[in-house]
């Protein structure tokens, strides 16, 4: 590998990587200050916090997959009876978000370090890969089993999409601020990436040597917000003949809720109900789920017909 050298890949990025000569591509990240930015928010206590980082993590080496650059990743981890209700991360150009609805009382109940299964029970993940460009729009569901979702979204392609893949995700609090880092490398079967895949052979001797030296890497390397990802793909890889680093890109905390949409999801409904939603202070207080922004509605005047505006979006983005 002849550029080494570290580049700069400390923080809020991800990058592409190939082992040409083994049939592998890779994906490596690292989140610091936007992690902070989608925590802080939130006021999450630091189980759940430690949880939504280690997504966040995987949203970001999943989006960085998309070959549409309006591509749009979304991981939804839900259960019916579990600590954790409901667990969302999306990506978009770059742009991360996400939240967590849990039980705080069991939450408690479950210790410090709770497991994947105490959080969770029995339950699922769906991960929805959407390109519009390429009228692309398809769903994965995995079972939530395993150590973290790292392992889920492992299972997920060597099971369901029939690629052997590795994956790694791990977060950890630094001197007060959170530092998220993942690795995913999933082998190709003719080598190439973007080539459409045609078949897979799972046994293909090449990828056990790959998934040993990218499973060598260590949690504390992961979260190391010193260790450059270049540095960090050298340090797994330099026995290898050829390791070519790939294009990087930036991540940013990134929402697309807009007072515009609240505005017109409260016009359906009748003047009299939003009377009832009014707060203290003369607004209709609506909190965006993703970034806890608080927007304040001017309620319908009494006797005002509802606005019929029909609204054609799917976001959930309240
Ligand atoms: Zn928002």
């Amino acid at each position: 590998m002849a550029d080494a050298k570290p580049t700069g890949l400390l923080e809020d990025a991800v990058v592409g990587a190939m082992l040409p000569t083994r049939g592998a591509r890779g994906r490596l990240v690292r989140l610091t200050h936007v992690l902070d930015a989608i925590l802080a928010p939130h006021n999450y206590p630091p189980v759940i916090e430690k949880l939504l980082a280690d997504a966040l993590a995987l949203t970001a080496l999943l989006g960085s997959l998309l070959k549409d650059e309006k591509g749009q990743i979304t991981m939804q981890a839900q259960t019916e009876s579990g600590v954790v209700d409901l667990l969302v991360c999306d990506y978009l150009a770059g742009q991360l978000r996400g939240h967590v609805k849990y039980d705080g009382d069991r939450l408690a109940e479950a210790g410090p370090a709770p497991t994947l299964f105490q959080l969770f029970g029995k339950g699922y993940l769906a991960i929805t890969f959407d390109q519009p460009s390429r009228k692309e729009r398809y769903q994965g569901i995995a079972p939530i089993e395993g150590e973290d979702i790292g392992e889920v979204a492992q299972s997920y392609f060597a099971q369901s999409e029939q690629i052997p893949s590795l994956v790694r995700v791990a977060a950890e609090k630094r001197d007060g601020h959170w530092v998220a880092g993942g690795l995913m490398f999933q082998h190709l079967p003719e080598g190439e990436e973007g080539r459409d895949r045609l078949h897979t052979k799972l046994d293909h001797p090449d990828w056990p040597h790959v998934a040993i030296l990218a499973g060598s890497v260590k949690a504390g390397e992961l979260t190391d917000p010193t260790l450059a990802l270049d540095a960090l793909l050298w340090r797994l890889f330099h026995e290898e003949d050829e390791v070519r680093l790939l294009a990087s890109t930036a991540l940013t905390k990134g929402c697309r809720c807009s007072p515009d949409y609240i505005k017109s999801v409260i016009a359906r409904f009748p003047p009299e109900e939003q009377a009832h939603m009014v707060a203290d202070d003369g607004f209709i207080r609506v909190d965006c789920a993703f970034c806890a922004t608080s927007f304040p509605i001017a309620p319908a005047a009494p006797g005002a017909a509802p606005d019929g505006a029909t609204d054609e979006r799917g976001d959930d983005a309240v």
